[in-house]
């Protein structure tokens, strides 16, 4: 595969290059320059990479591209039938892609729509009838506009799943295979996840017709351009940590991870009356209260954002200097993710882990998916707290398990034992009356990994053998 060292010589249409151009796009990235070719020449491609890498430009650019020659002036909705459908896990991620197709599509007569849940459906309604080439879309929600016969996918001639790993993380595994049989069944298929567990190839084995994978970085490797920090505290230690950290090290805009979203909102208080500007980010957050904390940290009004895994997913704050994972994640796979964060396009990043004893086991699964060892740093937690008592650790314990964990821990199960069938797989789909997939909390639609049985993929999803 040749790599590309501008966006002249893809072959791109050229309102599609000065666009970019005019968006200081000068150099493909590495995604770029392997994709582009592959997805102009109509190829099903599993693409590994994450977020951060510009895999957005690498699949929309080509789609693009290949949309132009039938794109119509006419205002007619006739003439603008759905022909690129894009599914990504979350709202934010939805409306990040969304935006950039929009800028990409900017100066052509190609339209994109959004369509994610939690928000009034009107609006989207009214986008897919008048007639939408390009639709990026959270899975529950266009489920429900199509239910509703607002749009229609049998023009669809690309499909790409974003974040692929991340949706079967959140149980949308039959959501998606619903939206899959909707589709002709020739069509290009785009696969983009950042890692791989079984559930992922077993996806792409029935999804994508003779693949090509197109990787950018090691499998499941944390990004080389990050370094890697490990704390090691006592539970009761971990705030004074956390504020060592932020303080001792001048640290602004960090994204702060936590596992629950009580221990969310719990420790952007902490923070707060700590004199520290900070917010918090998860699942009991309305889409508005989402966007403007998030507006508020990229502005840099907020120093620290606590966040949860789902609310995070996808975010993209360019450049973030660092991370920091106040409570270890219980799937390793979440690691790679939220150290993903940082150090993007290029920039060296910071991620720093604050671990007890309690979770050692996970900074060793961690260590083994990214075959790596985490440096462990010393630390002088000394700084006393001013205000709230830091958060005890029999509280904490209490609140891992607690209803609203980001996902279940995982089953505990002998080595060796088979996995349950977890019967969220085989329920057909309900929406929900009143309330939309999305608008429900993701949190509490998730599912471990471990809950799926490998052989339910192959029969739900209505893609192509090959
Ligand atoms: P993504 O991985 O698609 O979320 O992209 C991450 C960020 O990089 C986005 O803000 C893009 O606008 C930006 N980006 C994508 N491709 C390029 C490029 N070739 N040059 C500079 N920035 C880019």
């Amino acid at each position: 595969m040749s790599d590309y060292h501008d966006f002249d010589h893809f072959g791109l249409d050229p309102r599609i290059v000065a666009t970019v151009k005019g968006m200081g796009y000068s150099t493909p990235t590495p995604i770029q320059s392997k994709a582009i070719p592959l997805v102009m020449q109509g190829r099903d491609m599993m693409g590994a990479a994450q977020t951060g890498t510009g895999k957005t430009a690498g699949f929309a650019l080509p789609i693009i591209h290949r949309l132009l020659p039938q794109a119509s002036t006419s205002m007619s909705p006739a003439r603008h039938p759905v022909r690129a459908l894009i599914l990504a896990p979350t709202r934010e991620l939805a409306e990040q892609v969304a935006e950039n197709v929009k800028m990409y599509i900017a100066g052509t007569p190609l339209r994109c729509a959004t369509v994610y849940g939690g928000v009034d459906m009107e609006p989207q309604t009214q986008a897919l009838r008048a007639g939408v080439e390009i639709v990026v879309a959270t899975p529950g929600r266009l489920l429900d506009h199509l239910g509703s016969k607002n749009t229609s996918l049998s023009q669809v001639e690309a499909v790409v799943l974003d974040e692929a790993d991340r949706m079967l993380d959140m149980g949308f595994l039959p959501d998606i295979s619903r939206i899959l049989n909707q589709l002709p069944k020739q069509r290009q298929s785009l696969m983009f996840s950042a890692t791989f567990p079984d559930e992922i190839r077993k996806l792409a084995a029935n999804f994508l017709r003779e693949p090509v994978l197109v990787e950018v970085a090691r499998r499941n490797a944390a990004a080389d351009n990050v370094q890697q920090e490990l704390y090691r505290v006592h539970e009761s230690e971990k705030t004074g940590a956390l504020l060592e950290l932020l303080r001792g090290r001048g640290l602004r805009q960090v994204l702060v991870f936590v596992n629950t979203k009580i221990g969310c909102r719990r420790l952007a208080r902490e923070l707060q009356k700590q004199g520290i500007n900070a917010d918090a980010i998860h699942g009991d957050k309305s889409q508005d209260e989402r966007t403007k904390a998030l507006e508020g940290f990229k502005q840099g009004t907020i120093d620290v954002l606590v966040a949860t895994d789902v609310a995070a997913r996808g975010l993209d704050i360019v450049e973030l200097p660092a991370v920091i994972n106040y409570d270890v994640p219980y799937a390793p796979e979440d690691y790679v993710h939220r150290i993903g964060r940082t150090g993007r396009a290029g920039a060296s990043g910071l991620a720093m882990t604050i671990a007890t004893g309690a979770e050692d086991r996970a900074v060793a699964a961690i260590e083994r998916l990214t075959k790596g060892r985490i440096e462990v740093k010393p630390i002088d937690v000394r700084r006393p707290l001013r205000g709230d008592r830091p958060q005890r650790g029999r509280e904490r314990e209490r609140d891992r398990h607690r209803d609203d964990r980001e996902r279940p821990l995982p089953p505990a199960q002998p080595r060796g034992a088979k996995a349950p069938v977890d019967e969220f797989f085989t329920k057909p789909y309900e929406p929900a009356a009143g309330t939309e997939a999305e608008g429900k909390e993701p949190e509490a639609e998730a599912t471990t990994r471990s809950g799926k049985k490998a052989g339910k993929v192959a029969a739900l999803l209505g893609g192509r053998q090959h």
